[in-house]
């Protein structure tokens, strides 16, 4: 696993804990109204964004199709951003040795955002390192400028990172937003791979997630794809599209055997889509004196509407594959 620390350019201060390599969240660059939002990052984790990200922003229209090509574009996305490529992300309470300066900040809401300049320094010597967000709607994060820290070895190992599944619903009953953009992300490559014919789902919680929207998206009738979960413990035999889990270890998503097709997802979503459907709590060990009723546990978390992949990863995801440019798949694109 690849876990080191990050420490400033200038002066070699330690500015985060012990941080491990993970993929990029598929839900980092949403955007959810007017609330406040957790940290986007596990505690001990760190992701590294390829692409520009922050600001300044523009228009996909003022790219040419050739630059658009060259940043691996192929179909229009919003925002655009014209800022850093390889920026790091880690949850604030991972971030060391630093001073805010709130008044680098953008135009924010009720809290603050990446603004021209970072808004956080090296507090030992001054250099601007990272920009802090917590703006309303935004996932709270420390983002570090890639040319003013550098990798430094780990003295320490990162924490143990909480892994099972991802809670699908949230306590207040509105489905987990983390599950909806990872969904949503996965939604582009098994699209892509359908070749825009009809796909079958296994039932419970894949077709739950995926169901509505390919029924919307893919004609029905004819022979189907067959599509469905692969990853440890679980080869895929026979499966045309595979949904398989990023390899904490390698960042890098799961290889079935046989080479289908593969649709990556969060280990934590996969671990949910694996994992058994809902169960009731029983005793761990022997059974209840007779005469005794259980009441006392909660209901499971039961949502208030059907799951709907988030669009708008759907479109982000879709908009980097060369394949967008088909009509076919450039057609679903638009209806998505
Ligand atoms: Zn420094």
């Amino acid at each position: 696993m690849d876990v080191c620390v990050y420490g400033c350019a200038g002066c070699g201060a330690e500015l985060t804990a012990p941080v491990a390599r993970v993929p990029l969240p598929p839900e980092t660059h949403l955007t959810y109204g007017h609330g406040w939002l957790p940290p986007l990052m596990e505690p001990g984790t760190y992701a590294v964004d390829p692409e520009p990200s922050g600001p300044p922003y523009g228009a996909f229209e003022d790219l040419s199709e050739a630059e658009a090509e060259a940043r691996g574009l192929f179909a229009p996305v919003w925002p655009l951003s014209f800022g850093k490529s390889g920026r790091i992300v880690v949850a604030p309470g991972d971030s060391r040795g630093t001073v805010l300066i709130p008044e680098h900040g953008g135009d924010s809401c009720r809290g603050v955002c990446a603004g021209a300049l970072p808004t956080m320094a090296c507090a030992a010597c001054g250099l601007l390192v990272a920009s802090r967000v917590d703006d309303c709607g935004l996932w709270q994060a420390v983002w570090y400028e890639p040319d003013a820290v550098r990798r430094m070895p780990a003295t320490a190992p990162a924490p143990a990172r909480p892994s099972g599944p991802v809670p699908p619903v949230l306590p207040d009953g509105w489905w987990n937003p983390r599950l909806e953009a990872a969904a949503g992300a996965a939604l582009a490559p098994l699209l892509r791979a359908s070749g825009g014919g009809p796909v079958a789902l296994p039932d419970g919680a894949v077709g739950d997630v995926f169901g509505r929207a390919l029924r919307r998206l893919l004609p029905a009738g004819g022979p189907a794809k067959r599509a469905g979960l692969a990853g440890p413990g679980l080869p895929g035999d026979g499966l045309d599209i595979a949904l398989v889990p990023y390899d904490p270890a390698t960042c890098e998503p799961w290889r079935p055997p046989g080479g289908p097709a593969t649709v990556p997802l969060p280990a934590s979503v996969w671990a949910y889509l694996a994992g058994p459907a809902e169960t009731s709590p029983v005793p761990a060990s022997g059974t209840l004196p007779h005469g005794v009723l259980r009441d006392d546990y909660p209901l499971p978390d039961h949502p208030w509407e059907l799951f709907r992949p988030d669009r708008r990863a759907t479109l982000r995801t879709l908009a980097r594959m060369p394949e967008v440019r088909l009509p076919w798949l450039r057609a679903l694109y638009e209806r998505c």
